[in-house]
């Protein structure tokens, strides 16, 4: 996957716009770009375009949006900001954030107003893990497979998709304009596209283990639950360019994955009011401090397995997640009458699950305080009685957050400050606003990156082009 410097190079095809990578950031730069005038081609190495983007449940942070106002939601570009320098400790890109916190919202009415996108705010996501007010925006079916493909939708007769299309090089001249890529086709053959600019949207490294392990060593040997074609390839075309890079050591994890489905339990269920046990029946954390940094806390314990134990009433609400309904065909959910019961079908100590479970609705009650510190007293006591549920859980990577240095147009920069000529990134292959570690993640700012970030480079390389 080189860069080749070139001075002249004869090009198959030529497009004023191209974008590599048909995620939510690649669409978004592509349907900006034609919004602005643009002839704009997206390549994608897969034959159907899916990318991280369609596991995704689809929801987008964004601010002082049209769909907050009509719930009545009073939210602000400041008040995002503010809300990203906190979670992140004040190690993120100071102006990178202000950008993203002005941006998202505008983006999110754009989708609304010039392309019909449904979106409303998911009021079930309030003020956890770090929002300080109900941010998160989401599709009817919350699922990132709707996104992907109204976006494609968005776009079609004026953006050229071109699938089966893995771009395996850079042309580049002296001064580090981007010339053109070569694409590689299943049947072997190769094809050049030349550009004006270059949108790069092919998402992080979580799929190269080689470079988590020499990122992001914590997570070297855990699983990983992103898309299988997002190895990298962006970053290091950037890398081989002379782009900055920043925050490589920053990733969202997810500590509620069902290890023998690949579906994630929803967090709901624990927002709620559920509990993690270990193999030892015991809770081990406070399950509500850190969403991403959840993923470490399970991996840590006993062969790096948790449940997931909840009640009646949370089963109930949590009936209309289209994760949960696949959860349950798949038979990932255990049930029991009692806690005896449940303790026996998932092989942990039953004095120790009751003892667990009457602890924790003593601490919703204010009869006992939770040695971890979370706070019980948001949510009903889980029942005393049962049934019980429960569902199986590791913790995984679920994308990297670290990439390419871009301005607050999405400009791809130099370590000097100095921006590339005609290099554009977003999404996962962009450095992130999360700070470097797994603790700054704010709840879905992956989708806020990619479709904030692919709108700006969308308008940006279409007024370049
Ligand atoms: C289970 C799960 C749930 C999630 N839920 C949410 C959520 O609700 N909200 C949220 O904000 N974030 C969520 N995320 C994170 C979110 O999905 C990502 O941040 C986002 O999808 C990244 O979008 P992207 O366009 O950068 O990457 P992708 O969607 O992965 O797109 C990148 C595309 O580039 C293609 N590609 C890569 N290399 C090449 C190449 N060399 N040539 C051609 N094509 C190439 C890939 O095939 C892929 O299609 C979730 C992640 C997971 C795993």
């Amino acid at each position: 996957m080189p860069v080749i410097r070139t001075h002249a190079m004869s090009f198959d095809a030529s497009v004023p716009v191209l974008v590599v990578g048909a995620g939510a950031t690649g669409m978004t730069a592509a349907l900006a770009a034609a919004d602005a005038g643009a002839d704009v081609m997206v390549l994608e190495r897969d034959a159907s375009p899916t990318g991280t983007t369609s596991m995704a449940q689809g929801f987008i942070c964004a601010a002082a949006t049209r769909a907050q106002k009509d719930k009545g939601v009073s939210d602000s570009a400041e008040a995002m900001f503010a809300d990203i320098m906190t979670k992140t400790r004040g190690q993120t890109d100071e102006r990178l954030a202000r950008s993203i916190a002005r941006e998202s919202g505008p983006t999110i009415d754009w989708l609304m107003a010039d392309h019909d996108f449904p979106f409303d705010v998911e009021l079930a996501w309030r003020t956890d893990f770090g929002h300080s007010v109900p941010r998160l925006h989401g599709l009817p079916s919350r699922s990132g497979t709707e996104l992907l493909g109204r976006l494609i939708r968005a776009g079609e007769g004026r953006v050229s998709l071109t699938t089966n299309a893995h771009v395996v090089d850079v042309y580049a001249d002296d001064m580090d304009r981007v010339l053109g890529v070569g694409l590689l086709r299943p049947d072997g053959t190769r094809e050049t596209i030349g550009c004006a600019a270059l949108v790069l949207a092919t998402c992080g490294f979580g799929a190269n283990r080689e470079m988590v392990r020499r990122f992001i060593p914590e997570m070297g040997d855990s699983p990983y639950f992103g898309h299988e074609g997002d190895d990298g390839e962006g970053i290091q075309w950037g890398m081989q360019l002379g782009a900055a890079t920043a925050d490589m050591t920053a990733f969202q994890g997810y500590g509620a994955l069902s290890i023998e489905s690949g579906v994630l339990v929803n967090y709901n269920l624990i927002m709620e009011g559920g509990i993690q046990i270990n193999l030892k029946g015991e809770r081990f954390s406070n399950e509500l401090f850190d969403i991403s940094g959840q993923s470490k806390q399970v991996l840590a314990q006993p062969s790096g397995i948790a449940w997931v134990v909840y009640d009646d009433r949370l089963r109930q609400s949590n009936l209309r997640w289209p994760e949960y309904q696949a959860l349950t065909k798949l038979g990932m959910v255990k049930s029991a009458p009692d806690a005896a019961g449940l303790a026996q079908l998932i092989g942990v100590p039953a004095t120790t699950l009751q003892a667990t479970l009457a602890h924790a609705i003593a601490c919703a009650n204010g009869d006992a305080e939770d040695p971890f510190g979370r706070d019980f007293g948001r949510n009903p006591p889980l029942s005393s009685e049962g049934p019980y549920f429960a569902a199986k859980v590791t913790g995984a990577l679920f994308h990297t957050q670290g990439g390419l240095v871009v301005d607050d147009t999405a400009r791809v920069m130099r370590a000097d400050g100095s921006p590339m000529p005609n290099l554009f990134a977003g999404g996962g292959t962009a450095r992130s606003i999360s700070g470097p570690g797994v603790w700054g993640y704010l709840p879905a700012a992956g989708l806020c990156m990619a479709v904030t970030l692919g709108r700006l480079a969308g308008q940006a390389a279409a007024r370049q082009a």
